[in-house]
Parts: C-alpha cells; sequence; structure tokens
C-alpha cells in the first residue's frame, strides 16, 4: 500500500509535537510517525524537566539562541494552555573557594547569551534562601524553572490535532528512499506502507541518524556517528526535600553535575550523573549511589544515609565522543545536504524541552511556505 502527505514528522516525542504543531498552524498536512504506542515514551520522559535559562551554552550557538527564545516562549505558552510550571529559580553553588571563577564565568556566557538577570550571593543571603544548603557562594538564576513536560507534549499533540495533524502510533519508520517528489518512506508496524512525503521532518531523537541512514540517497557523510551518554537519577526516598530551589554544582565536562530538582509534586530527584555506554539501556545500578552521596553532600552535607533510591534514567543523544567538548544541536535542513524538503534534528539533548518551541519555528521556517 501506497499513501501520500504533505509533511511527514518522524518521532513523537516533546520535539517531534512541536514541529507537528508548528507545521499544522502553518496549514500543512501533517502525520506524524511514532514507533511507540504513546507519546514521548523516550527522552521527553526522562529528563530533569527543568527550564533552562540559557546560560552555559556558546554565544550564538543553536542552544544558546534556542534555549533563550523557547524558554520565553515556553512559559508563556504554559500559562496560556494550563500546563502546569513553577518559575522557582535555581541556585548554582561552589562549594570551594577555587569553584568561584567558575562561576563568574557561568555569569559571563550568561550576559553573552543575553541572560541578565544572574544574581551572586554570599553564603549568608544562600542560607536565607535555602538553610540546608553548604557552599562558599552562589549564582541564583531566577528564570530557571521546572515544567510538567507531559502536560505539555499532551498541550502539543492537542493543538496539531485540532489543526488536523495525525499521530500513527506503532509506526515505525525503517527506511525509505529520496525521490524528485519528496522522501518515500517506509512504514512498519502491523501493516506495513510506503508513504511519500512532500516534507520529513525526521525528529527520532537517539535514533535519528539511524533514521537518516536508512535513507536511499541521503548522501552518507551527513549521517552523524552517535554515542550513548546515560544520565542516571536518585529519588530521595521517605523524606520530604529541605530546597525550593533547583540546587546545582558547578558544571562538569559531559552534563550538568549531580544537582537536585524538584518536580511539581514537591518530590526531589538527583541527578543526572554522566555514563558512557557501548548500547542503549535504561538501567540504574544501585551502586552509583555511593557518587551521588558524595557529590551532593558537597552541597547538601545533612543528606542522611540510606536516603537516596535507584530512580530512572534517560539516555543523551551525542554525537560528540567522551572527552570531546559538547556539541551545538544540528538541524540540517537542504542548504546542508542538499536533499529537498528533508530536515533532520541530531544532538537534541539537554535544553532540547526548553527549547522546543524555537526549535520548531525554525524548522517551520528553513522548509519555508
Ligand atoms: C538525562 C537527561 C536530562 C535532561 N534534562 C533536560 C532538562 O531538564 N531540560 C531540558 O530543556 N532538556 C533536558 N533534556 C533534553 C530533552 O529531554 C531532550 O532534548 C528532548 O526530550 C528531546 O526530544 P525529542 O523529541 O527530540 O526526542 P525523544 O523524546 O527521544 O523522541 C524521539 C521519538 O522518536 C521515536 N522514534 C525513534 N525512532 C523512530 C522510528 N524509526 N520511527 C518512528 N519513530 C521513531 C521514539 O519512539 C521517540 O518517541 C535532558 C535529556 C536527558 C537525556
Amino acid at each position: 500500500m501506497t499513501e501520500s502527505v504533505e509533511c511527514a514528522v518522524i518521532g513523537a516525542g516533546v520535539v517531534g509535537l512541536a514541529v507537528a504543531r508548528a507545521l499544522a498552524r502553518a496549514g500543512r498536512e501533517v502525520v506524524v510517525l511514532e514507533a511507540a504506542d504513546c507519546i514521548g515514551s523516550h527522552t521527553s520522559s526522562r529528563n530533569s524537566e527543568v527550564i533552562h535559562a540559557g546560560i552555559y551554552y556558546p554565544a550564538g550557538s543553536l542552544k544558546a539562541r534556542m534555549c533563550v527564545a523557547g524558554r520565553r516562549a515556553l512559559y508563556a505558552y504554559c500559562a496560556d494552555r494550563g500546563v502546569a510550571y513553577n518559575n522557582c529559580g535555581k541556585l548554582i553553588v561552589a562549594c570551594a573557594e577555587e569553584e568561584k571563577a567558575g562561576l563568574e564565568k557561568i555569569r559571563a556566557q550568561a550576559l553573552a547569551n543575553g541572560v541578565a538577570d544572574l544574581e551572586w550571593m554570599e553564603p549568608r543571603a544562600v542560607r536565607q534562601l535555602e538553610p540546608e544548603v553548604a557552599c562558599v557562594g552562589a549564582l541564583l538564576s531566577p528564570s530557571t524553572g521546572i515544567v510538567d513536560s507531559h502536560g505539555l507534549m499532551l498541550a502539543f499533540q492537542g493543538d496539531a490535532e485540532n489543526r488536523g495533524a495525525m499521530i500513527a502510533f506503532l509506526s515505525p519508520v525503517a527506511g525509505g528512499r529520496v525521490s524528485d517528489g519528496g522522501v518515500e518512506l517506509a512504514v512498519g508496524g502491523a501493516v506495513p506502507m510506503r508513504l511519500n512525503a512532500r516534507v520529513v521532518v525526521n525528529s527520532a531523537g537517539n535514533d535519528a541518524p539511524v533514521v537518516a541512514g536508512s535513507l536511499d540517497g541521503f548522501p552518507r557523510r551527513h549521517v552523524p556517528k552517535r554515542y550513548f551518554c546515560k544520565g542516571n537519577y536518585f529519588t530521595l526516598s521517605g523524606l520530604k526535600p529541605p530546597f525550593r530551589r533547583l540546587i546545582y554544582p558547578a558544571p562538569e565536562k559531559a552534563g550538568l553535575g549531580v544537582h537536585v530538582t524538584i518536580d511539581l509534586a514537591g518530590q526531589a530527584r538527583f541527578g543526572p550523573d554522566v555514563e558512557w555506554t557501548e548500547t542503549w539501556n535504561y538501567g540504574v545500578d544501585p551502586e552509583r549511589a555511593r557518587s551521588f552521596y558524595a557529590a551532593i553532600r558537597r552541597y547538601w552535607p545533612g543528606l542522611p544515609e540510606g536516603a537516596l533510591a535507584p530512580g530512572y534514567s534517560g539516555m543523551r543523544p551525542k554525537l560528540r565522543a567522551p572527552g570531546e567538548p559538547a556539541g551545538d544541536f544540528v538541524i540540517q535542513g537542504p542548504n546542508e545536504h542538499g536533499v529537498k524538503g528533508l530536515v533532520n534534528l541530531f544532538g537534541i539533548e539537554s535544553p532540547g524541552l526548553t527549547a522546543a518551541l524555537a526549535i520548531a519555528d525554525y524548522v517551520a521556517e528553513t522548509l519555508g511556505p
């Protein structure tokens, strides 16, 4: 069976759904092809749910621009659509004198990114805000917050469907070929079919390089290698978290350090840490608790023994190998790879949740009218 559609979006994570929404609102016919039986079953449900301010990324990078624009759009969207969020703010703490210089650098980077609201706090001021936090100084980021990521995805899905978009679940894209009129996709599932689409947005998260590599006629040199970088979380069992804000240590190489975030139900979770793996698996090794206790007690010495329980994990869609500097989002349109109507979204790691609305606008613009 062969069908045709104007636009096919591959993947119903937060980014794919935001893209489907933007395309449907622009009056396009949209089908979302999702391998799983529900929305957001991978990275979009396995993250910290933080609305990032846009502090850390190199000035002018897609991450910096889209985080700042996406954060503004996201707060407005959540308020407008009744998606639960809390603009609770966060503290980035220096636990030793030598870490203060790192925080100064972060503040300068934030300014360069247009985030001008970071405030330096002496330990006494920190104690007034968060009495259990031990530090030699901190930066307060008032524009950081948290969001109900599932509520957000449901809202995107609702908006897209109200404009006529359709989501086909259990519809894995197994391959395809570039054709004169766009891309012909081979869709698996109970009733395999071929789908001709004039426009294809490959938003398959960790699998986006695999999907691009499965399209006959797509230049192989534009398919990046993917790496697996797991982030594990531990939860606080039997204790109410003593914090009202998010608490972050100074960032480390492949992540932002083992931080504490509070979810909208008031529960604390710690993480994610950084675990490079050979395979994609979501198991959390309870043994990792040891390094979590050590990392957390640097800024929360009162963490009681036995309070941490293994939580969940997420897989960062990395395009850089261990030890290499973090890369930018890669949004590859026809100008980059030469295939008409195809946009690949590679390496959409953090802050992809925050940036989803801005990424969607960018993709819609890339594709033109
Ligand atoms: C540990 C961790 C913490 C994070 N914390 C934050 C945070 O606090 N704030 C923030 O802004 N960002 C955060 N992020 C980043 C954010 O979660 C991601 O950028 C975002 O969820 C990516 O969404 P996505 O739609 O691109 O990918 P995904 O959510 O992975 O969705 C991809 C979808 O494609 C589907 N798919 C895959 N292959 C196929 C195929 N062949 N055919 C059809 N469908 C397919 C999958 O089933 C999946 O539903 C974090 C990420 C990680 C890993």
